[in-house]
């Protein structure tokens, strides 16, 4: 997410909030899964979680911190907990490759 490359104030991005979330999720979940984890399967488990979760984008300035964004969105956490899951369950029992 760092860039080198300066930017003149106002530079704003595009963030979605939920693959953040994913993918800390799908890193934490892996590690308790006996399964591969590739950075294939990992990829395929966010892309999986990530089609099945509502988007939440919002427009932030270019560096600013984005834990308070992610603190506001713990209210689908739990939903968040088992999309992961299931796709991870999904890799796991098919990984492509
Ligand atoms: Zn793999």
């Amino acid at each position: 997410m760092e860039s080198t490359a300066k930017k003149p104030n106002g530079a704003y991005m595009l963030v979605n909030i939920t693959e953040g979330l994913v993918k800390d999720k799908v890193r934490e979940l892996m590690a308790s899964q006996d399964m591969c984890r590739c950075e294939k399967c990992y990829c395929d488990a966010c892309a999986i979680a990530l089609n099945a979760l509502k988007p939440c984008y919002v427009t932030t300035e270019k560096g600013s911190l984005l834990s308070l964004l992610s603190a506001q969105h713990v209210g689908t956490q739990t939903e968040l907990t088992v999309c992961v899951l299931q796709a991870l369950l999904k890799v796991k029992s098919s990984p492509r490759h």
